[in-house]
């Protein structure tokens, strides 16, 4: 789940981590990947969304960890599954099906110990067009370049230019209205990270600082706007849309990708 750049959710000052929190919050970040990993095995064609979550909440109780969006704000549900034109915050129901061609985005929080955990996926159900490939494809590969560039010394913008520059020069566009996120104690907390370049100071990144890197990418226009459920955000063109995102730790050695799902592929 996403800071909103115009509204202020949580904590907005940056808070850095001992390597004892970032063990903490690598526990709560595998147990997302473990399970992300486990839904993008089971997608397939005639799923409900609500299915999906189901799973969430049964796996979240295995783990004796509490799933972060649920009641966040008043969400009613553990995953925002967002298919097709659909962004972000999309809430799992028992009439929506998965079909053969759509591309489904899969994010997923949990807060354990004290620490939260968040990261999304985008899958594809079944086979899909080439241009949904391709957007799966310019979207997760920028998500990496962002991750290379989470280096002590660098600034957030650093972060934002390499995404924008690699989705724009394939093609796509931004979601503005959304950014990543620090994150800790809190589910979001600063600094902000915008997928854009944004005029203004750009905080230095330090050791100990953890953050939820999540570009948002659509295929035409980067508008969006949000459904009468008062959480959907679909693309106003409604053309696909897709989002990747993993937590990450500044280190003195480099980005650590506290979300990775390389023990359960
Ligand atoms: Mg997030
Ligand atoms: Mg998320």
């Amino acid at each position: 789940m996403l800071g909103n750049s115009g509204k202020n959710h949580g904590d907005s000052s940056i808070i850095l981590k001992s390597s004892s929190e970032i063990s903490l919050m690598y526990e709560a970040n595998q147990i997302v990947a473990e399970l992300l990993c486990q839904l993008r095995k089971i997608i397939e064609p005639g799923l409900t969304t609500f299915e999906l979550d189901r799973i969430a909440e049964d796996f979240c109780a295995q783990k004796k960890a509490k799933p972060a969006f649920k009641g966040y704000r008043g969400f009613p549900s553990s995953l925002c599954v967002s298919i097709n034109e659909e962004v972000v915050h999309g809430i799992p129901s028992r009439r929506r099906k998965l079909v053969k061609g759509d591309i489904v985005s899969i994010d997923f929080g949990v807060c354990k110990n004290g620490y939260f955990g968040d990261s999304a996926i985008t899958v594809p159900v079944d086979s899909v067009s080439s241009d949904k490939k391709k957007l799966l494809a310019v979207t997760e590969d920028s998500l990496l370049m962002a991750i290379n560039e989470v280096q002590v010394g660098n600034r957030v913008h650093d972060i934002s230019r390499v995404v924008q520059e690699h989705v724009e020069k394939n093609g796509f566009s931004i979601v503005r209205q959304f950014v990543g996120h620090g994150i800790g104690k809190s589910l979001h907390e600063g600094p902000e990270i915008p997928n854009f370049v944004k005029n203004g100071n750009s905080p230095r990144l330090l050791a100990g600082m953890v953050l939820a890197i999540e570009p948002m990418v659509n295929i035409g226009t980067h508008n969006v706007s949000v459904l009468k459920d008062g959480w959907t955000v679909i693309t106003t063109d409604k053309k696909c849309s897709a989002h990747f995102e993993h937590t990450v730790a500044v280190t003195a050695n480099g980005p650590l990708i506290l979300s990775s799902q390389t023990l359960f592929v």
